[in-house]
């Protein structure tokens, strides 16, 4: 598993604060209690790389996860969103950042988002898959907490939500089921990750 010594690198509140854009990065983006951080932790097969439960207002930031021994690959942890409480130009800072984020680094081959197989295809999912597909990026749909539904009902959602990708964003999204309890589609994810990144 390439991504078994996952570290914390860095936090960066704004664009200052971000490594040197030299290298290769996957970002992971998802409403807040989508399984965000279950997801990267069962990438990743850290019980507490990426913190489960977090404090709304604390998560305003993009976390960097270097990939040893590579140097220079990461996996970058997105802000969640769908906390009401996030003032107002918060939010706008947050845009900002995250559009020139998406808009100019080089670094960045692919997205990851995060969807409750239960409420997938939310605006703030289709404004991150719309971010990434602006940049010609490649995104890549896990939809978690597949072990809340029987298999018949994560399979259909599977092929409402493939037809839907298909049809707003062609053949750039991929999409799967995923499931951080049951680790239901670890490797699927993985084998996507390391492809972009190269490793
Ligand atoms: P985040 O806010 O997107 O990082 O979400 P978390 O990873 O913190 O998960 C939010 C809640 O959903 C937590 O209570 C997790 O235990 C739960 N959860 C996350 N992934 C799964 C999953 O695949 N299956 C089930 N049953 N629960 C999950």
């Amino acid at each position: 598993n390439p991504f078994a010594r996952a570290q914390y690198l860095l936090a960066a509140h704004n664009h200052r604060q971000l490594p040197p854009d030299g290298g290769f990065e996957v970002a992971f983006a998802g409403r807040s209690n989508a399984g965000k951080s279950s997801a990267l932790n069962a990438l990743c097969q850290q019980n507490a790389l990426a913190r489960v439960s977090k404090t709304p207002g604390r998560t305003q930031q993009l976390v960097f996860f270097g990939l040893p021994p590579h140097e220079n690959k990461y996996l970058v942890d997105l802000p969640g969103y769908g906390y009401a409480k996030v003032p107002q130009d918060l939010q706008a800072h947050w845009q900002a950042f995250l559009e020139g984020y998406f808009g100019s680094r080089d670094a960045l081959r692919g997205l990851v988002v995060v969807m409750d197989v239960r409420h997938p295809l939310k605006e703030y999912d289709r404004q991150m898959l719309g971010y990434a597909m602006r940049r010609g990026l490649p995104a890549h749909v896990i939809l978690t907490k597949a072990d809340k539904l029987g298999r018949g009902a994560a399979g259909n959602t599977l092929q409402a939500v493939r037809m839907e990708l298909a049809r707003s964003f062609a053949d750039s999204v991929s999409v799967q089921l995923f499931s951080g309890e049951s680790k239901q589609g670890v490797d699927e994810l993985r084998a996507v990750v390391a492809g972009w990144l190269a490793i």
